[in-house]
């Protein structure tokens, strides 16, 4: 089922999370694996696997979570110093929820990225 992943289960509050922000669109919780000092992931609460999947009616959806992260580093005053945004899309990128979400990662100078 394409609502039953854990990003679904913190969203029906089945599973604890460090939530910073939700609204009625999308939420916001601390990654239990931190890549960077600040780690945070923004869900859709609709139900869309992959970036593949999202069709051109939702573009909305994209709008939406990195409007939220870009607020958010502004309400927590990184928004100056810098920020990164990542998606995954499938193998080749390490998705391994199929919910798609935005990494925001901040806190420090971040690496290139890539292979
Ligand atoms: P990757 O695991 O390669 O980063 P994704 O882009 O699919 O691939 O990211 C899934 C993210 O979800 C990971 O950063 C992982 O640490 C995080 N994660 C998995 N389970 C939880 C959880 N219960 N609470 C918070 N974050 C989680």
């Amino acid at each position: 089922m394409s609502d039953d992943t854990i990003f679904h289960k913190i969203i029906r509050r089945e599973i604890p999370a460090t939530i910073v922000y939700e609204d009625e669109y999308l939420i916001a919780f601390r990654d239990i694996a931190p890549q960077a000092p600040v780690h945070v992931l923004f869900v859709p609460k609709v139900a869309v696997p992959t970036l593949n999947d999202l069709q051109p009616s939702q573009a909305e959806v994209l709008g939406r979570l990195a409007i939220a992260a870009a607020d958010y580093a502004k309400r927590e005053g990184f928004a100056e110093d810098g920020y990164r945004i990542v998606m995954n899309c499938n193998g080749d990128a390490g998705q391994t929820v199929f919910q798609i979400h935005l990494h925001l990662l901040a806190g420090a100078p971040l690496g290139r990225f890539g292979t």
